[in-house]
Formats: structure tokens, C-alpha cells, sequence
């Protein structure tokens, strides 16, 4: 299976993969570990910032408000 070369040390990822949340769950199958992996706004935010946003912006780029 093809994942996000980042899984490993995505705070999203991290803080996300394991809650029951639907949405996060379509995400990470949609981004982490499918065909959107290149789109991924975290991943944008951290080339063109040189550091990780926050984790709880998504891949589309927009926060969960907890
Ligand atoms: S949220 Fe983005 S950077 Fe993080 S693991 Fe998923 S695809 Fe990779």
C-alpha cells in the first residue's frame, strides 16, 4: 500500500488515525494513504514554511475546532 512519505511524523496523522472520527478516518484514507497525497495542504504548509502546522489542520487545510 502507498502511504504519505510523512505518516510518520504527521501530527495529524498522529493525533487523528486513532479516533473514531468519520471525517478524519475519509481523510486519511483519501490523503495519508490514497490518491491525494500529493494535495495535501499539511504537506504544502511544511515545504513552503519549513515546519509542521498545526495538527489540527487537515489535509484540506482547514482546522477542526475541538
Ligand atoms: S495529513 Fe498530509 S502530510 Fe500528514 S500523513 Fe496525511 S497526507 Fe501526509
Amino acid at each position: 500500500m502507498v502511504e504519505c512519505e510523512l505518516l510518520s511524523k504527521c501530527g495529524f496523522f498522529k493525533k487523528y488515525s486513532s479516533e473514531k472520527q468519520a471525517a478524519c478516518k475519509g481523510f486519511i484514507a483519501l490523503y495519508c494513504k490514497g490518491p491525494n497525497m500529493n494535495k495535501c495542504k499539511r504537506k504544502a504548509y511544511r515545504k513552503e514554511n519549513g515546519a509542521a502546522p498545526s495538527d489540527d489542520m487537515m489535509p484540506t487545510g482547514s482546522m477542526i475546532l475541538n
